[in-house]
């Protein structure tokens, strides 16, 4: 399989080097040159991992070999604390949870990254090759970032966090890793000062080349492939793979919705995609108006969508666009010096008639936290509430089972699982105990000199 960028005009690479590469050289983003057909002969019964192999073969083909990338997937979903790996629960009414939060750290992000990190590894050490991973997280994706990443012989992987302004969970969960490869730096200064100084440093032509700097982002095609494996066990649960199930997504950098459109493209029956927003709705306003607009972030409960632009709804520009690379830079362009781009209406009712939206306010997810556990006594975090919250207005036809996806357990936001519902979610014992594990970070001005210096003082020595 070959990969050509979203905007046409980078080259057109393998899937070893798109996984390393990350963003395309004209700013794009690589996806498969053609979208390859589902596997026929899938087996609802079968292992996560086996499926998930069948499923991702064509997009790796022989840049692995077959038993190579078997064991690889089998390695990355065996930590999970759920022999299904992603079960789905019966919520009643032809409402389901499809549970995504079983892994190392409690978000769905663990399905991609698990596989991605050992991926990466395995590719940098066949070319004798080693990578500093640099990132920056608000609480959230860091810990997804630094599980991925550990005791992987071939990577360094940094992770600034603003001191002070990530919760204590958080924290711990990224400060307790004991690899001698982790290194947490808290920064004195705000989330956007901890990005701009991983700016500043792949700004740095000489420290980027020198450090062999990287990174695991959202925008990573092998983040996206690993996620199509989910739509399709659930389509095949529920539908067997040939009746339609339809999916609501609590969607922020429009990467996990993406992958179950690309499901849908590869041919598991999918009758309907929700975009479920928080009171950032860049993604939903796009979807009412065709115009999409910058403005600026609000804070929610559901932080790992308060999003300013998703960068993965370029990957669907593309395909809307009919795969013209010129067309998606045009917009792209527009788009970046406007803060505003609008598509046609044509275009626009192309993609509704597979994709509806919705927006929940702060006290309108509390209130389906609440409901959920009146009803269920079900504790579920903010961002599936998001979810499932829409998927309860926007449902177009109650035959067809409706999946919403659990992207967070609940331990993860326990301040405002209670506030909402009185209950306090349980931190789930099959995790290491964060109150008891030492911490290791260190504490850094916002001085990029500094940074760069401790950076290299750990990489060296
Ligand atoms: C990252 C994240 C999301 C948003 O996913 P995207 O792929 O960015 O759309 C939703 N919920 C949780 C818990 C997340 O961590």
């Amino acid at each position: 399989m070959k990969y050509v960028s979203t905007r046409g005009a980078a080259p057109v690479l393998g899937f070893t080097d798109v996984l390393l590469t990350g963003l395309a050289a004209d700013g794009g983003l690589y996806v498969p040159e053609r979208w390859p057909a589902l596997p026929g002969g899938l087996d609802p019964r079968a292992a996560y991992a086996v499926t998930a192999t069948e499923v991702m073969r064509p997009f790796v083909e022989d840049s692995l070999p077959a038993e190579v990338l078997s064991r690889i997937v089998e390695d990355a979903y065996r930590g999970f604390d759920d022999p299904a790996v992603v079960p789905l629960r019966d919520l009643g009414g032809g409402f389901w949870l499809l549970e995504l939060f079983h892994g190392p750290t409690l978000a769905f992000k663990d399905l991609a990254l698990q596989l991605v990190g050992r991926l990466f590894d395995h590719e940098l050490r066949a070319r004798g090759e080693r990578v500093t991973i640099v990132g920056a997280t608000s609480g959230d994706t860091g810990s997804a970032a630094i599980e991925a990443c550990r005791d992987r012989e071939s990577i360094e992987i940094f992770i600034l966090h603003p001191a002070g302004r990530v919760s204590d969970v958080q924290r711990r969960q990224m400060t307790t890793v004991a690899s001698r490869n982790v290194h947490n730096i808290a920064v004195e200064g705000t989330f956007d000062d901890c990005q701009d100084l991983v700016k500043a440093m792949f700004g740095d032509e000489a420290f980027r080349s020198e450090l062999r700097l990287s990174a695991v982002n959202s925008i990573n095609w092998a983040r996206v492939m690993a996620q199509i494996v989910y739509y399709v066990t659930a389509g095949l649960s529920l539908g067997g793979g040939t009746s339609p199930v339809a999916f609501s997504v609590p969607t922020g950098n429009f990467g996990n919705i993406f992958a179950g459109y690309a499901a849908g493209l590869m041919g598991l029956p999918i009758s309907q995609l929700i975009v479920a927003s928080n009171r950032n709705d860049i993604l939903t306003r796009f979807f009412t108006t065709g115009t999409m607009e910058i403005r600026a972030v609000q804070p929610t409960i559901s932080p790992s969508m308060d999003i300013q632009v998703s960068s993965n709804l370029e990957r669907l520009f593309f395909e809307m666009e009919g795969r013209n690379g010129a067309a998606v830079a045009e917009l792209m362009t527009e788009f970046r010096s406007q803060g505003t781009v609008s598509v046609p209406v044509e275009k626009l009712d192309g993609l509704r008639a597979l994709f509806d939206c919705g927006r929940l306010d702060e006290d309108e997810t509390r209130s389906v936290m609440a409901d959920v556990h009146r009803e269920t006594g079900l504790l579920i975090d903010p961002h599936t509430a998001v979810g499932l919250g829409v998927a309860r207005r926007q449902r177009r036809d109650p035959s067809v089972p409706m999946v919403c996806l659990a992207t967070a357990h609940p331990a993860k936001f326990p301040e405002a699982v209670e506030q909402a519902t009185g209950s306090r979610p349980e931190w789930p014992p099959w995790l290491a105990d964060l109150n008891e594990a030492p911490e290791r970070f260190v504490t850094m001005p916002r001085d990029l000199a500094a940074v760069e210096a401790h950076i290299r003082r750990c990489v060296g020595g």
